[in-house]
């Protein structure tokens, strides 16, 4: 807290070191001029309501005009997002924020009246819209992934019930958010200086890493004993989640709420249960690891307490923002001079906003649009994490640098499924780059493989977990299980032990984890974070150790956008998604690093 006295006001940052937004709009009443344009095209896009199924060229002039506003909307939202991220007190873009919050919302509203249109038209009568009119083709999977749909969506009057009760629907993650971030209070405890404070979410992840083993200790005790008090009322809007979630997939006549979440993507049930099986098969590695962590720790008895704390001493490797670029492009250079050169457009034109200021938003992200520059928000600190985010920023700029200048707009994009893909691709080739480059430093070299080891742990092997106990769940209760508080503690810490062995205790806290996780309630989100994450192994493997060919199938990936399924483009990259064989590799490699690192103990 104290920091923030000693932060520079938004107008003290030194220009270079501040994203160039003059590059969207040269000035605010550009974006006035665009934003009104949009406002006023929203009644007309209201009014082509009923004209799509008409004909073939209906069909496209509805397509293309609405297309055409929603590319000038997303252009005025990303302008007022980050203006209000880089200085979240100035009014003047607060407002401008809200009112494209609005906008966005008007919009959605605007052209609600498509996808139901679209499918009432039928396949037969698409395949003759295509021949009338060849313009179509250009808008056909967009069209499909509607269509893919047709066999899930209800009569009309039950759409309108579902629709309208969502709120209602929603109310047991509401209630969990409420609780969560607002109403739970957490005691003070003691940290590593001897300073009072009091405990967060944010608190605790960072006390937990604490060299001082009493910190950590207190830190895990006391905040799960406000989780016990209120495992009851978590297990009550869990539940109320859980059944919102397998209510639907029944009325949709999918197999399963996990079926009817990942098909929304267009990922087939295999990939996620291609994971759980791999990663089952390989916790052998997860215990010899937990095994040499306490051992390394020199401690009698290892707790889930212990499982945060650096293995490898307190003091980052020092890194400046100047340096940190210079790594990432020198370990880049794999990815050939085509690739080096956008990241070099990147550092030297002002795509990034690099320091820290009174009120920026906190974090790190990349963001832009199909017009825009992909933008890049830091809050740069001198370590080895931030030349890490440097470069995982770097790889989803340069994912959505590519997309929009290889596809048209409607396939600019990409899709949730493989954005983590290209950001983990980039800190694994970093991290090859690093031991490679640090092979004779034991010290340095230790250091890179713990980051490594530790992000592969909290990446593959946790959300892993996360992904086993949310399938089991929906299972469960699709089963008739009542999931009561006591029911998931005995079933999370059966789970918990199975993955962490032997060599750690399972402290009877530890039960309440689930309770306590914003993620079960995202809906079959996570198991992207393991499967994004062990891809990105293997394509950093196939890029540092083989030959040109590896580069231009991953540049494919990158060039595809969401012009194919998510699969396909993987595919495309040289990954089968629904194979286990990149999880195998990604396997190995973890292995042989941390066969190395047990070497330098
Ligand atoms: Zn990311």
């Amino acid at each position: 807290m104290a920091e923030t006295q000693k932060l520079p006001l938004r107008k003290e940052v030194p220009v270079d070191l501040t994203w160039d937004l003059s590059t969207v709009y040269q000035n605010d009443d550009q974006f006035e001029e665009d934003f009104s344009a949009v406002q006023a095209a929203l009644p007309e896009l209201k009014k082509m309501a009923g004209t799509l199924s008409k004909n073939a060229d209906a069909l496209l002039e509805a397509t293309q005009r609405l297309l055409t506003v929603s590319r000038r909307l997303e252009k005025v939202y990303v302008y007022a997002q980050l203006k209000n991220d880089q200085d979240t007190s100035e009014s003047r873009y607060q407002a401008m924020y809200a009112r494209s919050q609005s906008l966005a919302a008007q919009f959605g509203a605007a052209v609600a009246w498509f996808d139901p249109e679209l499918l009432t038209i039928s396949d037969q009568q698409m395949t003759t819209f295509y021949q009338q009119q060849p313009k179509l083709k250009a808008y056909k999977r967009l069209y499909d992934q509607t269509f893919a749909k047709r066999a899930h969506i209800l009569g009309h009057e039950v759409e309108e019930v579902l629709a309208g009760a969502d709120d209602i629907f929603s109310s047991g993650e509401k209630t969990f958010g409420i609780l969560d971030n607002t109403d739970l209070s957490f005691p003070t405890v003691t940290d590593e200086n001897g300073q009072s404070v009091q405990l967060s979410q944010g608190v605790y992840s960072i006390l937990l890493e604490s060299t001082n083993r009493k910190v950590r200790k207190q830190a895990f005790e006391k905040l799960y004993e406000v989780y016990d008090q209120f495992q009851h009322t978590l297990a009550a809007t869990l539940t109320t989640n859980v059944k919102n979630h397998n209510f639907k997939a029944h009325l949709r006549h999918y197999g399963s709420a996990l079926e009817a979440a990942l098909s929304a993507n267009e990922i087939p049930v295999k990939v996620y249960d291609n994971l759980v099986s791999e990663v089952n098969r390989h916790l052998d590695l997860l215990h010899r690891y937990v095994a040499l962590r306490k051992q390394i720790l020199g401690v009698d008895d290892l707790h889930m307490y212990d499982l945060y704390t650096s293995l490898v001493g307190k003091e980052s490797p020092k890194y400046t923002f100047d340096e940190a670029k210079k790594v990432a492009l020198d370990a880049l250079q794999v990815m050939g001079p085509e690739y080096v050169s956008h990241v070099k457009e990147e550092f030297s034109q002002r795509w990034i906003d690099v320091v820290e200021n009174r009120y920026k938003r906190s974090g790190g992200y990349s963001s832009g649009t199909y017009d825009t520059n992909p933008f890049i928000l830091l809050n740069w600190k001198d370590n080895l994490d931030n030349l890490y985010t440097l470069i995982h920023e770097t790889g989803h700029s340069m994912h959505s640098y590519y997309a929009s200048h290889h596809q048209p707009y409607q396939y600019g994009d990409y899709s949730i499924f493989v954005a983590e893909i290209a950001s983990t691709t980039n800190e694994n080739i970093l991290t090859d780059y690093l031991l490679d480059k640090f092979k004779d430093d034991p010290e340095m070299k230790r250091y890179v493989l713990n980051y490594y080891l530790d992000g592969f742990k909290g990446t593959v092997f946790r959300q892993t977990q996360f992904a086993e106990f949310e399938q089991y769940i929906h299972e469960q209760d699709a089963k008739g299980q009542p999931l009561t508080a006591t029911f998931l503690d005995d079933y999370y810490r059966q789970l918990n032990q199975k993955y962490y062995g032997q060599s750690v205790i399972s402290d009877p806290q530890i039960s309440l984890e689930w309770s306590r996780i914003p993620h079960f309630y995202y809906n079959f989100y996570v198991y992207q974070y393991a499967t994004g994450f062990a891809a990105a192994s293997t394509l950093a493997d196939n890029i540092v150790h083989g030959d040109q060919n590896n580069v231009d199938k991953y540049l494919n990936y990158l060039k595809s956008g969401s012009s194919d399924t998510p699969i396909n483009v993987m595919r495309k990259a040289g990954v089968d998604m629904t194979k286990s064989d990149y999880l195998e590799k990604a396997f190995e490699i973890f292995e042989k690093r941390l066969n190395e690192f047990e070497a330098l103990f």
